[in-house]
């Protein structure tokens, strides 16, 4: 027996739920590049991206993912064999320190653990040694999605400047920019980017790139720069050298209406939306943790996400569970990655989600450890409710 038939929900860590009148702004005729309607929503990205970034340094929007974004922030600032030092926690900081290996820059991972964010002090211990400022751009995400780990970009920085370090500080914020607070002009970060398919509700293919004063002087004597990703072509006059050729103008039309809705909301609450979703699931994961079939990823509970929650599974079938939330619930949660591959779920609370969809997926999978057998603490989502009961 299937009760799947209804809204389905995808509660994935990216690409995530696309709100409807975003899929709706894509639904247009293809329009001129060169005059029109065009100029002004690209003008409109462009600042809509610098209030989501917090920051007046420059943006750049790729027709790209987010590895993309990956490579335009390094090929707009390093030399040939710069240093750069990736702060480990999860995936995809070091996916981002591989993309750095293969443009013959030299990588050196500053080891982490899966289960906690990276330690400020380990940091300013390293940049200390390096009397010789050979470290010359500094590499970490601000969620790991594999991981669920929140790391606090504002502690990394007091660290860099603690050990007087001018290293350039990169962040990237693609599964937590419009789900967590970040402040890059205030929190010192040089390079900042994001990907659409997240917290931003978009379809995915576009990725996004701040950069601030520090960036902009480095980039020029940069010399890996690439036709495509290149910053300087990017500031000229004309409206496609914004894009290096063609914008991709649906998925601009969508990001514009996805910015209407977050500037609608506001940002701040948006962060408070997804600190309280996030919370609510912690809440609920707690209690089922009490019989020791599953637990956090995160260990520190100061460092998880509010933007995604990773369950480890101690024993039960978690393929089992993500195919009954699935194909007899309607609800597509995610699988764990990586190390983790095949021991855990990632429960998404990012971009476009609310309370039912939240409370909804909660409840089915706990109606799957029931069905499933799965020990687990009883009342999980009661004790989500009891939260949100309290917090709204
Ligand atoms: C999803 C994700 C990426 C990869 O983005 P793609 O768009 O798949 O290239 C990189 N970093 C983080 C933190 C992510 O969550």
């Amino acid at each position: 027996m299937t009760l799947r038939n209804g809204k389905e929900f995808l509660m994935i860590p990216g690409p995530t739920n696309v709100p409807e009148e975003v899929l709706r702004a894509m639904h247009r005729p293809a329009v001129d590049i060169y005059e029109g309607p065009l100029l002004e929503t690209t003008g409109f990205c462009l600042h809509g991206l610098q209030r989501l970034f917090r920051t007046e340094g420059k943006t750049y929007i790729y027709a790209a993912n987010g590895h993309g974004a990956w490579d335009a922030a390094l090929c707009n600032t390093l030399k040939r064999g710069d240093k750069v030092l990736v702060l480990e926690s999860g995936r995809f900081a070091l996916g981002w320190g591989e993309a750095a290996n293969v443009l013959d820059l030299d990588i050196e991972v500053l080891p982490g653990a899966w289960d906690k964010g990276v330690d400020p002090a380990h940091l300013q211990e390293r940049l200390k040694q390096d009397t010789a400022h050979e470290i010359k751009a500094i590499l970490v995400v601000q969620v790991d999605t594999a991981s669920g780990v929140w790391n606090d970009i504002a502690a990394l920085r007091k660290a860099i400047d603690a050990a007087s370090h001018p290293a350039l500080f990169m962040v990237d914020t693609i599964a937590s920019l419009g789900c967590m607070p970040f402040e890059m002009d205030a929190w010192g970060v040089d390079v900042a980017l994001t990907g659409s398919q997240k917290g931003l509700m978009c379809p995915p293919g576009l990725s996004f790139v701040a950069a601030g004063p520090k960036a902009d002087l480095a980039h020029e004597t940069a010399e890996l720069r690439t036709n495509y990703t290149d910053w300087t072509f990017r500031q000229g006059p004309e409206h496609y050298q914004k894009y290096c050729g063609t914008p991709p103008e649906h998925l601009l039309f969508a990001f514009h209406k996805a910015l209407d809705l977050i500037f609608e909301e506001g940002l701040e609450k948006t962060w408070h939306r997804h600190a309280l979703l996030g919370e609510a699931t912690r809440r609920a994961v707690t209690v089922w943790a009490e019989k020791g079939a599953v637990d956090f990823n995160i260990t520190d509970a100061h460092a998880r996400s509010n933007s995604v929650t990773v369950v480890r599974f101690n024993e039960g079938d978690v393929a089992a569970l993500r195919t009954f939330t699935k194909e007899v619930c309607g609800v597509t949660i995610g699988g764990t990655i990586g190390e983790l591959s095949g021991k855990g779920i990632r429960i998404a609370h990012m971009g476009h989600v609310n309370a039912v969809m939240l409370l909804g997926t909660l409840s089915s999978i706990e109606l799957g450890f029931q069905k499933l057998g799965i020990p687990h603490g009883r009342g999980g989502v009661q004790a989500a409710m009891d939260y949100l009961a309290g917090a709204l």
